[in-house]
């Protein structure tokens, strides 16, 4: 077993948390990393290399958020860092087209069999938010279904009943929602193809997209059970909807084609984020020709953006891109994940704790609970308190993991079996420290 350094102090981050109090809501940019669920105050993060990250009082982590999950070639990783200052020396914006907006849209569609277009965006969100409006242009029809518990970023409509941050700080949606939008939106459990069935059947001719993470991430990791992808998109063909996967978290990561390509169903839209910007801010929606034709210019859907097609970001996601299609590289994402996955769940077996891992290729999410996690009803009956021993514990320990338990941990091509040994040694005193809470 490695070693497990502890006795941290956090004095920096403390300060610079109460300074960032002053001119940030909540001291941060975005909720989640407030650590309201675990409880404490969150770290500062100075920098990053590889699988580690390092905070203002100079304490070292493993890191097992990767940014949430764009850094799947670790953190400062040299050929993005070669290719960033690279395009940042020959300016940073021109609003014009660029090149590698052709070179990174290419990717993307040889990846996609389903994708023949693809538009650049900045944010996920701003991704699933165009794909409606897309969707709806192109129906011709105004309601959409979404899942419990997933999240597809703050776009008013897809709010209700969301994962991630909206679930973790108990928000039910979010004021400043007009009543009118949200009541577009149908939601319907994961993993229920029967009441997908009878919400379409229910809101005949009117629903113009079904929007779904195709491996849940947001309500903590949870698979897709066997057939229930080839059900929905069976159901939206049949009810003239359009179907959207949203893997803004699983794209590129649980295969080089996202869900797609692992359970062999095609979306009529895709939404992508985070790994194609290899920890730069991009999002992109596409899909078949037919549909993407109505984006303008070349349709009447409208969408623009002053930052669209970034020249650094799409070099960072190109980058990223070709390193994964590196011989062995999701070889080596599975490798580690399940070699982390099986050795938590024999700490937990080890220390009595009760647990159900849930992982999907590189992303995985342990739950405290008794029984399995197949959907958001079930991830709910999780003991947070237990989380949030088990978060502070580690975190003491040197390794530094979602902030909440309703998401995802994140492994790139940068944690080694050392890594994974390190984190299992400090797992074994942080599994008995939540025993003996
Ligand atoms: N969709 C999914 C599946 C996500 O996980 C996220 C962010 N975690 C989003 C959309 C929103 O992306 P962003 O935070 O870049 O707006």
């Amino acid at each position: 077993m490695a070693e497990v350094k502890r006795g941290r102090s956090w004095e920096t981050s403390r300060r610079l948390f109460a300074e960032a109090q002053k001119v940030i809501p909540g001291g941060v940019n975005s909720p989640v990393r407030a650590f309201k669920s675990v409880g404490g105050d969150p770290v500062f993060i100075v920098r990053g290399r590889g699988a580690h990250i390092f905070d203002a009082d100079g304490n070292e982590y493993i890191d097992y958020v990767g940014s949430w999950g764009p850094l799947i070639a670790g953190h400062a990783h040299s050929g993005v860092v070669r290719a960033l200052a690279e395009a940042a020396g020959a300016g940073s914006s021109f609003g014009a087209p660029t090149p590698a907006e052709i070179d990174l849209a290419r990717l993307v569609c040889g990846l996609y069999r389903s994708i023949d277009k693809v538009r650049m965006v900045n944010s996920g969100t701003e991704a699933t938010m165009s794909a409606l409006r897309l969707a709806r242009a192109f129906t011709g029809r105004e309601r959409i279904i979404k899942i419990e518990g997933c999240y597809h970023g703050h776009v008013d409509s897809l709010l209700v009943k969301a994962g991630s941050g909206v679930v973790t700080l108990g928000i039910p949606g979010s004021p400043g929602v007009a009543r009118a939008v949200a009541a577009g939106t149908v939601t319907v459990p994961f993993n229920d193809s029967k009441s997908m069935r009878s919400a379409l059947e229910s809101n005949r001719g009117e629903i113009a997209a079904i929007i779904v993470e195709p491996v849940a991430g947001n309500m903590g990791v949870v698979a897709p059970a066997d057939g229930y992808l080839e059900a929905v998109r069976g159901l939206a063909s049949e009810h003239g909807s359009l179907l959207i996967f949203d893997e803004v978290m699983c794209g590129f990561r649980v295969a080089p084609g996202g869900a797609q390509e692992r359970y062999g169903v095609d979306a009529d839209l895709t939404t992508l984020g985070k790994i194609i910007g290899g920890g730069l801010p991009v999002g992109a929606y596409g899909g078949r020709a037919e549909i993407m034709a109505r984006v303008a210019p070349e349709g009447d859907v409208y969408q623009a953006g002053t930052l669209s097609g970034n020249p650094l970001a799409m070099r960072a996601g190109i980058e990223t891109l070709k390193m994964l299609q590196e011989p062995g590289a999701y070889g080596r994402l599975e490798e580690s994940a399940a070699a982390l996955a099986e050795g938590l769940a024999g700490e937990a077996r080890g220390a009595g704790v009760s647990v159900a891992i849930n992982r999907v290729g590189s992303m995985m999410t342990m739950f405290f609970i008794e029984g399995e996690v197949t959907d958001f009803a079930a991830a709910s009956r999780s003991d947070t308190a237990k989380y949030a021993t088990w978060f502070r514990a580690m975190l003491e320990r040197g390794v530094y993991l979602p902030p909440s338990q309703f998401e995802a941990f994140f492994l790139s091509l940068a944690h080694t079996p050392a890594e994974i040994d390190a984190t299992l040694a400090a797992a074994r005193e942080a599994l008995a420290a939540v025993r003996d809470a």
